[in-house]
């Protein structure tokens, strides 16, 4: 009989003293357990995500609810058929994600946006008033996104704030609304809005994953997969229709499969078919594909001659499209 597991997507904003010590019996606990995955622990509290069996995973939330620090955690669960990580890391860090708000830092359990239900953030996202904030990464937009959001023109999540300082005025006396995959990057950033004057700032409470399991709304105005930090990379939301937003990154036709590029230094995320990564030897531009390191020839063990062939070939078609 096949074994079912578990995925665990979850976070708690609480106090940890002494995190580094916790930390330590934290990873131990975990490696007894047997469960895989990435955990991180700061002063400010613990944001994780991890993949076990059935038992394993519920005698990880048992553990975490006897705990008075944690006994309201939000848990995300999906159902999977394996682990979804290689190995259990559990980490120290200054903050559990990365906004990096210096003196603007803020502690989500004193300012943050008002939360809203799936039902709720469904109406904001139908209210000509209301403008909805992606506060992801631009690649996680782009393979999927709720219909109408904003894709703020950044390519981290860290640099929100500076370009919300930029474009203060479109949004200043509108209602503003944010989301994120599991909720715990717009606790911060929503309070970040309240603290830089924002009057009216919410925020998808249990984020994008809530969302997609809430039985009333069934991830209903989402497109496309939700992108994650584990080895599924991507996953299901809307549970009423699928609409692919995803394009290729060399020939932009619809595609929801993401690679790195080969070229280890660059290791960009891109949505790419099978095709055009036998093509374009899965590197994001003619630059990495030529250095040595390039991890496509090295797996293939392509000789120098077949290289040059594709690129030739890709020198070709470019140049018919450029003639067209
Ligand atoms: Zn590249």
């Amino acid at each position: 009989m096949v074994e079912s597991y578990r995925v665990l997507l979850f976070y708690k904003y609480v106090t940890i003293e002494e995190p580094e010590i916790f930390t330590k019996h934290h990873l131990k606990f975990c490696k007894d357990l047997g469960i895989k995955g990435r955990i991180l622990i700061s002063g400010e509290g613990i944001n994780g995500t991890l993949s076990g069996t059935i038992e394993q995973t519920d005698a990880y939330m048992t553990y975490m609810n006897e705990d008075e620090r944690f006994n309201d955690i939000m848990w995300k669960i999906d159902e999977a058929d394996g682990h979804a990580f290689k190995k259990m890391f559990v980490r120290y860090r200054p903050e559990i994600v990365t906004l990096q708000l210096g003196e603007d830092d803020l502690n989500p359990n004193e300012t943050t946006g008002e939360y809203l239900s799936p039902r709720e953030f469904r109406e904001a996202l139908l209210d000509e008033d209301t403008v909805v904030i992606d506060a992801r990464n631009d690649y996680e937009f782009d393979l999927g996104h709720f219909r109408g959001a904003v894709r703020p023109d950044i390519r981290s999540f860290r640099e929100l704030p500076d370009w919300i300082r930029e474009n203060k005025e479109e949004f200043m006396d509108k209602r503003v609304v944010t989301y994120c995959t599991g909720g715990i990057r717009c606790e911060k950033f929503s309070g970040w809005l309240v603290k830089e004057g924002f009057k009216d700032v919410a925020q998808l409470h249990g984020g994008i994953a809530t969302y997609g399991k809430d039985p009333e709304v069934q991830g209903e105005l989402w497109d496309g997969k939700m992108y994650v930090f584990d080895e599924r990379i991507a996953v299901d939301i809307n549970r009423k229709e699928h609409v692919i937003v995803g394009k290729d990154w060399f020939d932009e036709t619809p595609c929801e499969r993401y690679v790195n590029c080969a070229n280890p230094d660059c290791n960009r995320q891109m949505l790419c078919s099978e095709e055009n990564e036998y093509k374009y030897l899965r590197s994001c531009s003619h630059e990495c594909r030529l250095v040595e390191t390039n991890r496509y020839v090295i797996e293939h063990k392509l000789s120098e001659d077949q290289v040059n062939e594709r690129l030739a070939t890709i020198a070709q078609e470019s140049h018919q499209s450029v003639s067209i």
